[in-house]
């Protein structure tokens, strides 16, 4: 049984640190039974120390030539803390596809795939509006089992036939670890809101490298996202997406509401990009638009948004759904915002 891995600490150290003293403190530090792991970041260098830190003197190791400053930890997550990694994380989709560091982009689609027609003349339109992803839900988590699932893996082939058309990476969402065979080819996979705390699925996708777009639960704390993104880093998967999609409030004028605040709050706490969903958030298409340019304005990495050929007949989500028109209105509205977003 794996043990509960104590207190952390951070050291960080000064540039150009004497290689001898380093060599002779992380041996040290390595007698006492704690594991190192090194983050040289544009800004600094820093040592995290994971283990049973409860009798390492933080006065003697902040006393050495080489250190900067030594503090204790007090998050329960380590891999998804920006205190060990300060530099913002970027993701690289694709080639030449990057989110994070100041790369923004943009998802766009429907809420699910529906037919070949559908799926391809959605993708066209919201590449010649400048999305830079293309997003359709083959397996659909609803509310009511008598509700349309999904295409399945049909959908997901006819999402791969809408890559190929469009040249736009694909982003869709898994529900079930014995699907995944099927999300090969996918670019992004997503975690939805009702699978975050799936702690066997986050497992599994840590196993992989592929980026995982990581959506918020209904009623999760920001600290509760982050130790689910935990569950995908400690596994070795560093290409972790995160969403804030809205939480369940007293407020039902809105599908949800959308958690603002949390966009700048994560980036203090995390180095992994953040995007938005205000499709989800609000549930009301004419509020996707100041909820788009708002969460840009507060300082999201990206946006996904739900666009439909026909938003009166889509099989899913119609009401928030956006026609080709009005997401082009809103990629014009955010591209006259992004250079005076906030930036920390
Ligand atoms: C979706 O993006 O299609 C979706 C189901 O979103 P959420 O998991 O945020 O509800
Ligand atoms: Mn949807």
């Amino acid at each position: 049984m794996q043990k509960e891995r104590g207190n952390k600490m951070i050291v960080v150290l000064k540039d150009n640190p004497d290689e001898k003293q380093l060599n002779n403190l992380v041996s040290w530090l390595k007698s006492m039974g704690l594991d190192i792991h090194f983050s040289k970041g544009q800004s600094a260098t820093i040592m995290g120390l994971i283990g049973d830190t409860a009798s390492v003197d933080i006065d003697l190791i902040n006393s050495l030539d080489i250190v900067e400053t030594v503090k204790r930890v007090q998050e329960p997550y380590k891999n998804v803390n920006r205190k060990f990694h300060p530099d913002d994380t970027v993701v690289e989709i694709a080639p030449g596809v990057k989110i994070g560091g100041g790369n923004f982009q943009v998802i766009a689609g429907p809420c699910s795939v529906e037919s070949e027609e559908q799926v391809c003349e959605v993708a066209s339109a919201v590449k010649e509006a400048g999305a830079g992803l293309y997003r359709g839900g083959a397996f659909k988590p609803r509310t009511s089992p008598y509700a349309f699932q999904g295409m399945r893996d049909e959908g997901i082939k006819l999402l791969l036939e809408a890559k190929k058309k469009s040249g736009l990476p694909i982003v869709t969402e898994v529900m079930d670890i014995s699907h995944l065979p099927l999300f090969e080819n996918v670019d992004v996979i997503q975690v939805g809101a009702r699978n975050m705390q799936n702690f066997e699925l986050l497992k599994e996708l840590g196993h992989l490298k592929k980026p995982v777009l990581l959506k918020r639960g209904l009623s999760s704390t920001l600290k509760e996202l982050l130790m689910s993104a935990e569950y995908i880093m400690a596994g070795g998967n560093e290409n972790v997406i995160l969403c804030e999609r809205g939480i369940r409030t007293f407020e039902t004028a809105t599908r949800n509401t959308l958690d603002l605040a949390s966009i700048p709050l994560l980036k203090t706490m995390t180095h992994l990009p953040v995007i938005v969903d205000p499709s989800h958030a609000t549930g009301i298409a004419h509020l996707v638009k100041p909820m788009a340019m708002a969460a840009t304005a507060a300082g999201a990495d990206g946006l996904m948004i739900e666009v439909h050929n026909n938003p009166a007949c889509a099989l899913c989500d119609g009401a928030q759904s956006l026609t080709p028109a009005d997401f082009t209105d809103v990629m014009e509205a955010v591209n006259l915002i992004r250079p005076v977003a906030y930036k920390g």
